[in-house]
């Protein structure tokens, strides 16, 4: 007879089981024995035991019981939808959104208000907390499934300590510290992202990126980013720079960027830069999503503006996908609104740019959470936890 597991190596085959379940919903005991690498017995064990703890559900898909399959449809294996919440916070240059997020990528609620990021940064925080406070009171989720809190911000982040490189990006809010600024505030565990990692992490979790192995999450908005997944996992780069595509050099006539250097592709590409071209030939003022809509009504200059813009930053991207060959670049941010017309012009630029096996392999699609991915994302670095979490929790009770 085999001697029994020790607590430390039920917990690990615990958390390996609600992780993997976080990642690929709806699995069949089947798939999640290969998945795993466990017998049977044992995952038939954990799935039970998870689920008599209300941390799984399984249940037959619909369209599989009514399908002419022969035999009895398999079981999907989910997270329980109340296992486990987060809280997201997308701090970006315009507004504040903070949503309460299930570990299914569910989001409950979400409270939105815009501000100005060159405000004084306690101001933000202020706000930030009192969204979180109004969604979590609306949403009814107690605050013992709460994970914590995940911010998601326009400037690159340190993911070994949290810090956040506001020097270049971010001026007002030198000298503060916004995760202990938020955890004071929240009264939880609080973690920072930058919004384009954030916005890659939701798509991947959750959206257009999920089991894909290499994607690019470009977050076309005043600011420009890319969120990397890497050999199926998200990238961040040693001090969290890696995906900081808006302030590529692309031009010597280009002004100057609020980074220092002249001609980023921020300064071509960024929303601010977009408006500001269609603005000079109409004479007069408009918003961006202002913009989006003219296009969709078939204005030429608002789409000449666009197209523009995704050329450019499809030439940019093209070094990118030489780099690193990857299966799909996801469009998100505010210009992801613009659908095919932002697509086609990035893909015309990678096309352009890229060696023809990689421009020809790579798909451009929008991403699937829409203006949620970001806070969705922030959450995530919280949920992510959460297997963890939820498998000591079972091995204390
Ligand atoms: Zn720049």
């Amino acid at each position: 007879m085999l001697p029994d597991p020790t607590s430390s190596e039920r917990i690990s085959s615990r958390t390996r089981l609600l992780a993997a379940l976080l990642q690929n919903r709806g699995r069949s005991r089947s798939e999640l024995v290969s998945l795993l690498g466990l017998s049977r017995q044992t995952v038939t064990t954990l799935v039970a035991e998870a689920e008599q703890a209300g941390l799984v559900e399984q249940r037959v898909r619909s369209e599989e019981a009514a399908g002419p399959v022969m035999g009895r449809p398999p079981l999907r294996i989910s997270l329980a939808s109340d296992a486990a919440f987060g809280v997201g916070i997308e701090i970006a240059h315009d507004h504040v959104r903070s949503a309460v997020c299930n570990v299914n990528g569910e989001v409950l609620t979400l409270h939105s208000a815009p501000i100005d990021i060159g405000t004084h940064a306690t101001r933000i925080f202020d706000l930030a907390a009192e969204l979180a406070f109004s969604a979590l009171a609306e949403s009814g989720v107690p605050r013992s499934k709460v994970m914590g809190a995940g911010a998601a911000l326009p400037a690159p982040v340190d993911a070994r300590n949290g810090t956040v490189h506001t020097r270049d990006f971010l001026p007002a809010w030198r000298g503060t510290h916004p995760a202990a600024a938020l955890r004071e505030r929240l009264e939880m565990p609080v973690r920072l992202a930058n919004d384009a990692y954030a916005g890659a992490l939701g798509e991947w979790l959750f959206g257009a990126a999920q089991a894909v192995s290499g994607a690019l999450y470009v977050r076309l908005s005043a600011g420009i980013g890319v969120g990397l997944i890497l050999g199926g996992r998200p990238y961040t780069g040693s001090g969290g720079i890696a995906g900081e595509l808006g302030h590529t050099y692309v031009s010597d006539q280009g002004t100057i960027c609020r980074c220092g250097n002249r001609g980023c592709l921020e300064t071509i590409a960024g929303t601010a830069a977009v408006v500001a071209r269609l603005e000079q030939g109409r004479k007069q003022c408009v918003s961006s999503a202002e913009l989006i809509g003219l296009a969709h009504e078939g204005h030429r200059s608002a789409r000449r503006a666009l197209t523009d813009a995704g050329d450019a930053v499809g030439r940019v991207l093209a070094g990118a996908v030489n780099l690193l060959n990857p299966d799909r670049v996801i469009v998100g941010g505010d210009l992801a609104a613009a659908g095919a017309i932002v697509t086609d012009a990035i893909r015309a630029g990678v096309a352009r740019g890229a060696v023809a096996p990689a421009a020809e392999t790579v798909e451009v699609v929008t991403g699937a959470l829409g203006e949620r991915a970001e806070a969705l994302g922030a959450a995530a670095i919280q949920l992510e936890r959460a297997p963890a979490v939820l498998a000591a929790r079972l091995e204390a009770a």
